[in-house]
């Protein structure tokens, strides 16, 4: 594995210097960057008990007790019922339930401009729910409560890394503050914008989407039953993520991925209007939409690392790639990357083998890169067949959501890549009772 290491940006006299900050080594792996992705790959190596310790830019972990409760995050993830089986593995899923989620049964997906209509239902994909809605501060309130079980682990928060290098062996990563920490891997889980992917010297392919995210809370008269709904408008999809708040099912989170313009206006009107065209566009079926919180809008920017891995060094999760959310993919892709790569350094170890040598690192970059691109290319697709104003385009979708609606295999197929089970899944990602099968 060839890979130039980066050695600009940072003098090696930080490397030098003599205060070392805490927390103090000998650390097997650092991870670097505490969101859902970054967390689940400290609490795998920690339960396998390496020695980790877990960098993040923010200043505190999160007020748990007072997460999931009132009015919901605007930020939510479907998670599909294979991250569900990996983090009941850690002991979060618990802390999930016990703050608030909401199951859906069922997924309804529609042209706007045509006929085309496809309907999902669990007993159809043979499994009790389709995913779970879950605020993103709910996964990691209950996955930093997991951490702070793990004694080989140790957590620093307020810890901005600011460079990466090279001492022998070893990975070095320095910190804004001048300190600095070495171990034999440093895991990237820093997100989109991953400075350490730069640091690292990895080039990146980014597609812009041309489109926004507005995202937003809404209370509907009617209830959403369980139902996830999205409509594809000819500006881009639509999402009412069914939520269960205080015993009803009333609200949902509202993800209108449209055109830069639309999204500027769109955050820009009264609620009551935004409120409107909201129930407009799912054509009335949850009745009156009323507007509970601000409208956000997030650039959408699909990007992949041209390479998962250098020496001592890896990506994962957003930082490797970040993808349209129209399938509700992207921590879902990034979970399955941390239950990997963690399933390849212990299974290196048992060999021994160090966390970051070459093979344990190849052999991760070649079960998740060829998966996650096809993953975002098939948004692409997605994108591109929906957002055509070609008629024979609007045609073929318009057959091809109802074609799939009536073809028993084919639907069977989406359900299986909507439900996350692709391919060989790690043993992390396995239900309880099935962790020692093969
Ligand atoms: C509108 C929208 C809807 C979405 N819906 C879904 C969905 O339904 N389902 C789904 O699976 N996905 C969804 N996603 C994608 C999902 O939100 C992301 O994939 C996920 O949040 C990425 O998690 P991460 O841990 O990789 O990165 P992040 O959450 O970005 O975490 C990165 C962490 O790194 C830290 N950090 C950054 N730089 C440094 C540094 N230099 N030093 C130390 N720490 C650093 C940050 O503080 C942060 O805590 C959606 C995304 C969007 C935009």
């Amino acid at each position: 594995m060839a890979v130039e290491l980066m050695t600009e940006g940072l003098t090696t006299e930080a490397l030098t210097r003599e205060e070392q900050g805490p927390p103090s080594g000998p650390f097997e792996v650092i991870v670097v960057g505490g969101g859902m992705v970054g967390i689940t790959m400290a609490c795998l190596l920690g339960r396998a008990g390496l020695s980790v310790v877990l960098l993040d830019a923010r200043e505190a972990p999160l007020d748990r007790d007072a997460v999931g409760r009132g009015r919901p995050s605007m930020r939510v993830s479907a998670l599909t019922p294979v991250s569900r089986q990996l983090l009941e593995g850690l002991g979060a899923w618990q802390g999930i339930t016990a703050r608030r989620v909401s199951p859906y049964r069922y997924m309804q997906v529609w042209d706007g401009e045509g006929s085309g209509e496809v309907n999902f239902s669990a007993d159809q994909a043979g499994v009790p729910v389709l995913g779970h809605i879950v605020e993103n501060d709910v996964t990691l309130a209950a996955l930093e409560a997991s951490l702070a079980e793990l004694p080989t682990v140790k957590v620093q928060f307020g810890a901005r890394v600011a460079g990466l290098e090279t001492d022998g062996e070893k990975r070095a990563v320095v910190l804004e503050d001048g300190n600095w920490l070495q171990a034999p891997l440093v895991v990237a889980a820093d997100g989109a914008r991953s400075p350490l992917r730069e640091m690292a010297g990895i080039a990146v392919s980014a597609r812009d989407t041309g489109q926004v995210a507005v995202v937003t809370t809404v209370c509907t008269r009617l209830g959403h039953g369980g139902v996830a709904r999205q409509v594809f408008l000819p500006t881009g999809p639509l999402a009412f993520l069914p939520l269960h708040v205080e015993g009803n099912d009333r609200h949902c989170s509202i993800v209108w991925s449209t055109t830069p313009a639309e999204a500027e206006r769109l955050t820009a009107v009264l609620e009551e209007d935004l409120g409107r065209e909201l129930g407009a566009a799912i054509e009335h079926r949850l009745g009156e939409v009323t507007v509970v919180d601000q409208a956000l809008a997030l650039p959408l920017t699909q990007r992949h690392a041209e390479r998962y891995a250098g020496p001592g060094f890896a990506l994962v999760g957003d930082a490797a790639h970040s993808i349209h959310p129209l399938a509700g993919q992207g921590v879902n892709l990034g979970l399955m990357d941390a239950a990997v790569l963690a399933e390849e350094v212990v299974e290196g170890r048992r060999r021994g083998l160090s966390p970051g040598d070459e093979h344990v690192l190849v052999r991760y970059a070649r079960r998740r890169r060829g998966d996650n691109a096809a993953m975002l290319a098939l948004m692409d697709g997605f994108r591109l067949l929906f957002g055509a104003r070609h008629p024979a385009l609007m045609l073929a979708r318009n057959l091809g959501l109802s074609g799939v609606d009536r073809l028993g295999p084919l639907k069977r197929l989406l359900m299986q890549q909507a439900t996350g089970h692709r391919g060989r899944l790690p043993a992390s990602c396995r239900p309880l009772s099935r962790r020692d099968a093969g």
